[in-house]
């Protein structure tokens, strides 16, 4: 027979509730007026929907103030209609493993922090330590978010590994075991630089781009590529990592076995080492106060950065690069050569401007939500003027973000202030 049985088919109502519950799940929050542009649904459609899944209590309407502070779960008022999805559903963990630092927060399902901590970690801490300390930081999240927390269930957990931790297999099996294990939730997790990227793409400088480059300096160097809305892990899982980009092969040796990979420039301790400076805000000072010797080595590392972005834009055509991490307390000391080189480099058609902005770091799955937000620092936007390198072409960029082209975003991330060796 020809027929077959046929798997029942969602009416055209379930369909658009799930988008619509799947773009509120990805963005954390929007008007009416955002769904309906962003699924293609009509204003009336979305109406409908967005009525029956807030009477339903899927869905909750947000005050501006709450979508732009929100924590408390009284979410009622109808002032500007901003819809999340209810934060009740649950809420969700997420770690940052780092060489030095280990950082927890926990989000709501409406993409609040709940709560938010950061511990130094001796580098020479065993791994086992690391989980234990990571478990103990979301122990401690969940008491201090109080009743909030009380009320409401742990649905996930998801870790960012350092790019050297999340290529050992047995790292990464032994510490979702443990986790699950410990919090009898799903784990998720993943290199702590592409979740950067992702967290950027999702609700940082590069929202509303389907491409885009992301690099992450501090301890290590790691980045993201996202190409068509989605994150590329490539064939050996390593997509993103300019770190290990050769710039020159007789350099200096690099953790990765090579020599004279971008890592190897412009890592943190080697920065802080060739300058002869303790840690990041010492060196800032020096880079302040026109220290010769800082100044030559934060402007060398500033132009090694924008010469190895320069070639992977050249080979991705993407965009937009975000540069993240603590090195970008910086701010124009290495920003300024890292624009000159790509500038140099670069013969895009519109170099549409430099954008610098705040910080964030969260990690976006289609099961699992993390979101960690820091301190935002926001340091000025260059002007894109005739003597910014990076205007030429675009002779008139009133509104850089609208702009099509290429634009560099600047994020920082926080908490590591002092990194250890
Ligand atoms: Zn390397």
């Amino acid at each position: 027979m020809a027929d077959r049985p046929q798997r029942p088919r969602a009416s055209p109502r379930t369909v658009h509730e799930e988008q619509v519950l799947g773009h509120l799940r990805r963005s954390g929050r929007a008007s009416r007026a955002d769904l309906g542009l962003a699924l293609g649904l009509s204003r009336s459609t979305v109406s409908g929907i967005t009525a029956e899944l807030v009477a339903r209590g899927s869905v909750v309407p947000l005050r501006r103030s709450q979508a732009a502070d929100g924590d408390g779960p009284q979410r009622v008022g109808r002032r500007p209609q901003m819809l999340a999805l209810n934060p009740r559903a649950g809420l969700f963990a997420g770690v940052d493993l780092r060489y030095t630092r280990t950082s927890a927060v926990v989000v709501d399902a409406a993409h609040d922090v709940v709560a938010s901590t950061s511990r130094a970690c001796p580098s020479a801490t065993s791994w086992d330590e690391r989980l234990r300390h990571a478990a103990a930081l979301v122990d401690e999240l969940l008491r201090a978010g109080g009743t909030g927390c009380a009320a409401r269930e742990l649905r996930g957990l998801g870790v960012g590994l350092t790019g050297t931790a999340v290529s050992v297999p047995r790292v990464v099996t032994g510490s979702r075991e443990a986790l699950e294990h410990r919090f009898a939730v799903p784990v998720r997790l993943g290199n702590n630089a592409r979740l950067a990227g992702l967290a950027e793409v999702v609700w940082g400088a590069a929202r509303g781009t389907d491409d885009v480059l992301y690099v992450r300096f501090s301890t290590g160097v790691g980045g993201a590529v996202v190409l068509d809305g989605r994150m590329r892990a490539g064939t050996t899982d390593s997509a993103g990592e300019i770190g290990h980009v050769c710039l020159d092969p007789h350099g200096p040796p690099c953790r990765c076995g090579g020599r004279g990979c971008l890592e190897s420039f412009t890592s943190l301790p080697r920065l802080l080492a060739a300058a002869g400076q303790p840690h990041l805000p010492a060196l800032l000072d020096a880079s302040d106060r026109g220290d010769v010797r800082a100044a030559r080595v934060v402007a060398d590392a500033g132009a090694r950065i924008g010469l190895a972005l320069a070639g992977a834009v050249t080979v991705l055509d993407v965009p937009r690069v975000v540069i993240g991490g603590e090195l970008l307390e910086l701010g124009e000391h290495l920003l300024d050569p890292v624009r000159k080189e790509l500038a140099r480099h670069l013969r895009a058609p519109s170099l549409a401007a430099v954008e610098v902005g705040a910080v964030a770091l969260l990690l976006h799955d289609p099961a699992i939500s993390l979101l960690a937000t820091s301190r935002p620092k926001t340091l000025d936007r260059p002007t894109a003027g005739s003597s910014d390198p990076l205007s030429r072409g675009a002779p008139s960029t009133e509104s850089p973000r609208e702009e099509p082209g290429f634009a560099l975003g600047a994020r920082e991330t926080a908490d590591t202030r002092r990194p250890g060796s």
